[in-house]
């Protein structure tokens, strides 16, 4: 069967090979994949970043792929209660289930957390054997190429709802108008959110424009002064803010914006130290949570807030390729001209 791999621990080196068909071993569940999305990570994997080879040190060939989706086709033994045929979406990640941070209900932190597509093999195949803990079924009705958004879509449920909660008629920023920037507005508005601001570059002109089609009010920065457009909305300044660009001019314009007390997430990972003047942090007892991927539970609140958001998600994925456009898709990515990108093995 066909796959995407990354085959050589070196920048570039992703191509469709062929792979052994999966066996599907005690707890797990055979899944025949519909669709999976690219996102910042695999772009990191692409490059071939020191610290990301350090970090998931996979072996190769490494088939990528940590957002999909597809239909359960076969159990394997000890899975009871699940209806094989069903869409269903993966949680990537797996977990210890035993190490300190596993028992505090924290998942994002175990100490020997693999996720499916970064440390081991992933979801950018046609069939793949997952944990059958792993696996969150869908409605009958769901678009699978709106559910291949619901693991980023799960990453901005955990901070939207868990890390730094917003209150119903809060005024939200989020800064970064990519997917999980837009994922971000989705959830806070489902939250009760009364304004929500995204905040982008120049670059991103078409991501903004769908930012406002979707209720955002959209700020390019480079054209406008961020500190107004907030006050605008807000005079007092944002209750919340969530970082969703990962780039480190964003943290100190984020932390400006906020109103005395408020609260800033940072969710995208950014690699470069971040410059920011603390003595607001002080004066104005504001405060910064880190946001990292999501836990198990979370799962259950992003798949329920998807089944209400299929029309919203599927306006995030902007092109559904075949794995043999890969290269493509990747350049794409590069270059900010697409939203949500998403590949299937389901047409060639
Ligand atoms: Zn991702
Ligand atoms: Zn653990």
């Amino acid at each position: 069967m066909r796959a995407l791999a990354k085959t050589r621990p070196q920048p570039g080196s992703i191509e469709e090979i062929v792979v052994a068909e999966p066996e599907t071993g005690v707890g797990q569940v055979l899944i025949e994949v519909a669709a999976g999305g690219l996102c910042g990570t695999d772009l990191a994997i692409r490059r071939w970043d020191d610290d990301i080879a350090a970090e998931y040190a996979p072996d190769f060939p490494h088939v990528l792929g940590h957002e999909f989706v597809g239909r359960s086709v076969a159990l394997g033994s000890g899975v009871e209660g699940f209806e094989v045929g069903g869409l269903v979406v993966v949680n990537p990640h797996i977990n210890c289930g035993r190490c300190y941070y596993c028992n505090l209900g924290r998942h994002a932190l175990c100490l020997e957390r693999r996720i499916m597509g970064c440390h081991i093999a992933g979801g950018l195949t046609e069939r793949i054997a997952v944990p059958a803990d792993n696996i969150f079924p869908l409605p009958g009705h769901t678009d699978a190429l709106a559910a291949a958004l619901i693991e980023p879509l799960t990453v901005a449920a955990h901070a939207v709802l868990e890390r730094v909660p917003l209150a119903a008629g809060d005024t939200v920023l989020v800064m970064g108008a990519g997917p999980v920037g837009l994922l971000h507005l989705l959830v806070a508005r489902a939250a009760g959110a009364a304004e929500v601001i995204v905040a982008g570059v120049a670059a991103d002109a078409a991501r903004l424009e769908l930012a406002q089609k979707l209720g955002a009010v959209a700020v390019d920065q480079q054209a406008e002064d961020l500190q107004a457009a907030v006050r605008r909305v807000a005079p007092r300044g944002a209750d919340v803010a969530y970082d969703a660009s990962g780039h480190e001019a964003a943290l100190q314009p984020a932390l400006a914006a906020l109103r005395r007390g408020g609260r800033l997430g940072m969710v995208g990972y950014c690699h470069a130290a971040a410059p920011f003047h603390s003595l607001p942090l002080a004066l104005d007892e504001k405060e910064i949570f880190g946001c990292r991927a999501y836990y198990r539970d979370t799962w259950l609140r992003s798949t329920a807030l998807a089944a209400g958001m299929t029309a919203e998600l599927r306006q995030l994925v902007t092109h559904v390729l075949p794995y043999a456009e890969v290269e493509r898709a990747f350049e794409m990515l590069e270059q900010r001209q697409c939203m949500k990108v998403v590949l299937t093995p389901e047409i060639d």
